[in-house]
């Protein structure tokens, strides 16, 4: 039976970049070896770093002045990085969901932290819209796209000061214009590579600001110095990001991503609206991910939740499962998942309302 992938994280990655990978990991540029055994600073992989960030740069319009690098961590560890190379005195952060959250708590090692506004009380059903941003902040975090709570901020926010996003979970999936940001990151294990590496676009002028130590490796500045080779990279994931790149391009860039995302998402979306056992759980449209699709069951229909679970299981719907904050189910439609995983789990809610 075929199986649709809808796992939240780590998730569903492109065929070319699985077989890609697999083959490197085997027979290496041709090289014999495997990219596992070879030198980060062989000609091959160096080659295989340049191209990486160059087609980074290339596919999101990256302008002069911004450095992409490629780190390891995680997400989480930029929780930190951040504040430590930017925060000289005071932060404003949008509580938007728990990894907001957690970014904002590390952000409390070094400095003020103000958060602007909070749907926490919701239980982050929603965006925060109504904020003011304090003007002498060195700089507003934010989290585009709230993995768990299945919320977004679809568009490029202009608030006064430098603005620092997490994308961990829709970078690559819609145009963003760079400029914009001061600072983006995130771990690639949503959309774009295996756990393992994680990707930070920066704007170099806003470094160096900051009258603290900074302890070298967590340094934006030596992963810029070094590009990206200050340490051992972590070699794999690079590889397979370059495989992911090289595929979205062939896909027709962020912008062709960005229609068919809106296609998938639509298509499930409408469904959550129109079947009569379930409903979404974000409480506007217009908040609603294109990445992360949650729905539970509606009131009345409330004991039907472990039955469908199974009901979906036995026709190949995989790591549905909503988040345990949440409850009810999570249908991640990430760049790589194809338009006939949805169309199966629509067809399979369809199915099941005639069931019941
Ligand atoms: C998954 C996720 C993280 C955590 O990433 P790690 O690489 O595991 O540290 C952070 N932020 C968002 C929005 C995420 O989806």
């Amino acid at each position: 039976m075929k199986k649709h992938n809808f796992y939240a994280g780590p998730s569903i990655l492109p065929e070319f970049t699985i077989k890609n990978t697999a083959e490197a990991v085997t027979n290496f540029a041709g090289t014999g070896l495997s990219v596992m055994e070879v030198s980060h600073r062989s000609k091959e992989f160096v080659a295989v770093m340049d191209e990486a960030q160059a087609l980074f740069k290339e596919l999101l319009n990256i302008p002069e002045g911004y450095e992409v690098l490629f780190l390891g961590g995680g997400a989480s560890t930029q929780f930190c990085m951040v504040p430590f190379n930017l925060m000289k005195k005071k932060a404003a952060y949008l509580n938007t969901g728990s990894w907001a959250a957690k970014a904002q708590k590390e952000g409390k090692h070094f400095g003020e932290v103000v958060e602007v506004a909070s749907s926490k009380d919701a239980n982050y059903n929603y965006i925060p819209k109504d904020y003011k941003v304090p003007a002498d902040a060195d700089y507003f975090h934010i989290t585009t796209n709230n993995t768990i709570y299945g919320t977004e901020i679809k568009e490029d926010l202009e608030v006064g000061v430098p603005l620092v996003a997490d994308m961990s979970s829709d970078i690559f999936s819609r145009p963003i214009d760079v400029s914009k940001y001061a600072l983006i990151y995130g771990g690639a294990q949503k959309n774009l590579a295996p756990a393992g590496v994680t990707f930070v676009i920066v704007k170099k002028d806003l470094l160096g600001k900051v009258d603290r130590d900074i302890p070298t490796m967590l340094d934006y500045r030596t992963h810029i110095d070094k590009g990206s080779m200050f340490n051992t990279p972590p070699v794999l994931p690079v590889y397979a990001a370059l495989q992911t790149l090289i595929w979205l391009k062939e896909q027709g860039g962020v912008e062709g991503m960005h229609k068919k995302n809106i296609e998938k998402a639509g298509l499930l979306y409408d469904e959550i609206d129109r079947n009569k056992l379930f409903k979404g759980t974000v409480a506007s449209k217009e908040d609603r991910s294109l990445m992360n699709v949650c729905f539970v069951m509606n009131e009345e229909y409330a004991e039907l939740e472990k039955e469908f679970f199974e009901f979906a299981s036995e026709r190949g719907m995989i790591g549905i499962k909503g988040h345990r904050s949440v409850g009810g189910f999570r249908a991640s439609t990430y760049n790589a998942l194809p338009l006939e995983s949805v169309k199966a789990l629509v067809e399979t809610m369809q199915e099941f309302e005639k069931k019941h």
